[in-house]
């Protein structure tokens, strides 16, 4: 059994993918095909999505149990913590600790459907607060997020670089970003980041663009900004499902092997259980 943070020490960027539980109406089954292509292209993890507020939580577990146990990959769940109590939060360790996973990624969350209530029951308002409990309760090992342009909160990169600052000096011990589009925004940030003296690894989040619709709903929920060879592009195959996939898939191919060359630590695929287009983009980019 491995940490995530134990990867990092090999001279090979640490490829990861992201999946999420299927929606309530499918049974959580439906992911298994996917989890096995995936398995396929010999990732170094795979990481399962939590829903904020503890509203997947039970298949988020069930799906990391599988990846875990059944597949047999180094597994990471997410796990946040607005609207959860001391106990919610103590519980849901617990359960973790038992489906037999070293490895979380500790959030904040978002309140589910704009209920900024659900932040006045939560024992903890920042994902910080939350590692720190882990770190001093737990021998789980803790990864955290990273925003290269902001945070929707707090668009003051300087400001939410300090925050990130002190979530790393709460113990993180790895990091994954949000996505961006702009490699150029990364390495700046990366830069930032090296002044502030933080060191830890990170995987960086890609995002293959595979149709018009999800990149506007994306970049809203996410406030990724979108560069102007990326509109250029939306512009000219936003129309096109087919060309549109093609060209956003050449794109994700393009920033990965920039980001390789500039020898990043991580490569974090948001996956959206397409295997099929991950697998076409994991190989054509020698990550495989
Ligand atoms: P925090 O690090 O706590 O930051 C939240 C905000 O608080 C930021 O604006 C920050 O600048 C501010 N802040 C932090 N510390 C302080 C302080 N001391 N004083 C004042 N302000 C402060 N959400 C899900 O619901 N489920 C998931 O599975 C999930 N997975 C994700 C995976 C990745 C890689 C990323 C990047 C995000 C994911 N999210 C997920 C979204 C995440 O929950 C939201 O972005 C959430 O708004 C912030 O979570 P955080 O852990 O980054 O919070």
């Amino acid at each position: 059994m491995m940490k995530i943070a134990d990867m990092f020490k090999k001279d090979k960027i640490v490829v990861s993918f992201e999946i999420f539980p299927p929606k309530q109406q499918y049974p959580v089954s439906t992911i298994y095909d996917t989890i096995q292509s995936l398995k396929v292209l010999k990732p170094d993890f795979i990481s399962v999505t939590y829903g904020a507020g503890g509203s997947s939580s039970a298949t988020t577990f069930e799906i990391a149990k599988k990846v875990k146990n059944d597949y047999d990959l180094e597994t990471v769940t997410h796990f946040t913590c607005i609207g959860a109590s001391s106990e919610e939060i103590e519980d849901s360790l617990e359960k973790i600790k038992k489906i037999n996973v070293k490895n979380i990624l500790a959030l904040r969350g978002d309140p589910p459907n704009n209920q900024e209530d659900s932040l006045s029951n939560s024992k903890y308002h920042y994902a910080k607060d939350l590692i720190t409990h882990i770190k001093k309760n737990h021998d789980f090992c803790v990864g955290g997020a990273a925003y290269p342009e902001g945070h929707l909160e707090c668009r003051d990169l300087e400001t939410n670089i300090e925050h990130l600052k002190q979530k790393v000096d709460c113990g993180t011990d790895f990091l994954i970003t949000q996505i961006f589009f702009d490699n150029g925004i990364y390495y700046k940030f990366l830069d930032k980041l090296g002044q502030k003296g933080i060191d830890i690894p990170i995987c960086v989040g890609i995002m293959p663009i595979l149709n018009a619709k999800q990149i506007q709903r994306i970049c809203s929920l996410c406030g990724a900004s979108i560069p102007s060879e990326m509109q250029a592009m939306i512009a000219k195959y936003g129309n096109n499902a087919r060309d549109m996939e093609k060209s956003g898939m050449e794109y994700a191919c393009k920033q990965i092997s920039d980001l390789a060359d500039h020898k990043v630590a991580g490569i974090h695929v948001y996956t959206m259980n397409r295997p099929n287009q991950v697998s076409t983009i994991i190989k054509q980019t020698g990550l495989r």
